[in-house]
């Protein structure tokens, strides 16, 4: 079976500084996968080459089933096509309750979410219940997401970004900030959302991604230098020299 995401030898520079340099990455449907790699490794770019915020020089990033090239779509019409990015920091609608965001999220249809087009009907409603229970938000549908926790705010972004049902959801840093039980409630719902789609954490904290137990990608100067389990690749001299400085 051919993977959900594969992004072949991509490259790009930046005022001749290789950010990317001949990166090859390939995801499945419903997988876990942690990106870890030092300040300056290139994940943020990735993501963005992804997302298609940043183009490539060369290489190619292909999706789905059948196969779409991204490189000739759009941001938008690469959300529209399955891709959800959640951002390290959390962007909800402060002054709107936990349901209006979620509802909102539903009925946007994977626009971005610059383009409001609210409308509820009873099975939003319900959907909206689901959602809330799926990252732990039940009890808080009626509260404004101002008054939220900063954990809160992330599960109600990753409720926004599940409500589109994306087919590969991109995480960035998730666990930063968050209290000890935050993290065990958000390796939960990463791992749950990973039953259905493809889910991709980029994320510093290595007690968090060890939770989150899953293969892991290690990526440096642009490219991909080891790949498998935390224990596999911590046990990689070149990561322990990349991560020590030597
Ligand atoms: P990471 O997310 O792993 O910390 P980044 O993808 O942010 O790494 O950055 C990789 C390298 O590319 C860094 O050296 C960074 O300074 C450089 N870089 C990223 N974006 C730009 C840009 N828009 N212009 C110039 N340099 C950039």
């Amino acid at each position: 079976m051919s993977a959900l995401l594969e992004v072949t030898s991509i490259s790009v520079s930046f005022d001749g500084f290789k950010a990317i340099n001949n990166l090859s990455f390939e995801i499945g449907g419903q997988e876990l996968r942690a990106i870890i790699g030092p300040n300056g490794a290139g994940k943020t770019t990735f993501m963005d080459i992804v997302t298609g915020k940043t183009r490539p020089d060369e290489g190619r990033v292909r999706f789905g089933e059948p196969q779409l090239d991204l490189l000739r779509l759009s941001e938008s019409q690469i959300a529209r096509a399955g891709v959800g990015r959640k951002f390290q920091r959390p962007t909800v609608f402060e002054a709107q309750s936990v349901r209006d965001n979620l509802t909102m999220a539903l009925s946007n249809d994977r626009l971005p979410f610059a383009v409001l087009r609210y409308k509820s009907s009873t099975r939003d409603g319900e959907r909206v219940s689901e959602l809330a229970r799926e990252i732990g938000l039940s009890e808080e549908l009626d509260r404004t997401a101002g008054e939220l926790s900063h954990g809160q705010k992330q599960w109600l972004e990753i409720g926004m970004l599940l409500a589109q049902d994306p087919q590969l959801l991109l995480v960035d840093e998730p666990a930063a900030g968050m209290t000890l039980g935050e993290r065990e409630h958000t390796t939960d719902l990463l791992r749950r959302a990973a039953e259905t789609r493809a889910v991709v954490v980029v994320e510093h904290d290595m007690e968090f991604v060890r939770r989150l137990d899953c293969k892991v990608t290690v990526l440096h100067e642009g490219s991909v230098l080891a790949e498998g389990t935390l224990d596999h690749v911590t046990a990689n001299s070149e990561v322990i020299d990349v991560y020590l400085g030597r």
